[in-house]
């Protein structure tokens, strides 16, 4: 407990809790952040080891002060942080010409304006350290144009950016700065959508393996950075989608 931490944020369920689970499962400590304050969906099924491992935390990711504070929080009871995953994120599925401001922005300050705060609020954390791994989950859908997805684009084009921008900012303090944008997971936001017997079948027919992702593959990769702590790799946003970004 007393060897640091790393923060999960949006891991009350989907790609996040999938994250937490085998982050703790690899014997690390994890914040769990979620408006709720909930334990990550499927703790159960851990063995009571790693199941103590995990620290829920009430957050909002808009929230400033609240996100200044769960790190405080966190590194007080941890021993500091080593770690933080940019995982909440919100989709709003509306034509551009229908779409109000108000919307585009809340979008944006989830999936982006969060992401940046959070890593700005987690760095001094990680320069008392010496060394920090930051894995910001950007999606696929930065490179695409999938019709109805502007504000979800532009916001995970600009966590490639960001996470650029930061590993080139922070680099020699010794914190590594990473993207992962993952391809079709299946999870609660989209479920319908990939059983969909046209739509869902369109999806799979797009990805060489003929299947969306299971949160699982997206978390195995994150652990294993950790897992591996490979200093050299920063900067890089890695694609996990089955080929589908790339499937002609
Ligand atoms: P889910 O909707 O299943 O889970 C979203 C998580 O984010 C929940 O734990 C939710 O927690 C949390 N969350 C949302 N808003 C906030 C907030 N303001 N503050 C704190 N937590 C918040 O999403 P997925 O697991 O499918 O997606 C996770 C990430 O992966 C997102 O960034 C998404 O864009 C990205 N992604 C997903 C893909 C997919 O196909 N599923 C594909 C590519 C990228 P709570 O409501 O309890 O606060």
């Amino acid at each position: 407990m007393k060897n640091g931490s790393i923060a999960v944020t949006g891991s009350s369920r989907g790609i996040g809790a999938g994250i937490a689970r085998e982050l703790a499962t690899r014997g690390f400590t994890v914040g769990c952040l979620s408006r709720g304050g909930l334990l990550p969906e499927g703790s159960d099924t851990l063995g009571r080891e790693s199941r103590d491992r995990l620290i829920p935390i009430a957050c909002d990711v808009t929230d400033e002060a609240a996100l200044s504070a769960a790190f405080r929080n966190l590194a007080e009871r941890t021993g500091g942080i080593r770690g933080l995953i940019n995982n909440a994120g919100v989709h709003a599925d509306h034509r551009a010409h229908a779409m109000a401001t108000a919307e585009f922005e809340a979008v944006m300050r989830t999936n982006s304006t969060a992401v940046f705060v959070a890593c700005r609020e987690v760095y001094p954390h990680m320069v008392e350290r010496g060394r920090g791994i930051i894995v910001n989950i950007g999606s696929f859908f930065e490179k695409l144009a999938p019709k109805g997805s502007a504000a979800y684009c532009a916001s995970k084009a600009a966590v490639g950016a960001l996470t650029r921008c930061l590993a080139a900012e922070w680099a020699m303090k010794g914190i590594s700065v990473l993207a992962i944008a993952p391809g079709y997971v299946e999870t609660d936001v989209n479920r319908e959508f990939l059983n969909d017997p046209v739509r869902g079948a369109h999806v799979r027919s797009r990805s060489f393996l003929r299947r969306p992702g299971e949160a699982g593959e997206i978390a195995r990769l994150v652990a294993a950075l950790f897992v591996e702590d490979i200093p050299f790799l920063t900067g890089e946003t890695i694609f996990v989608d089955g080929g589908h970004g790339i499937s002609l």
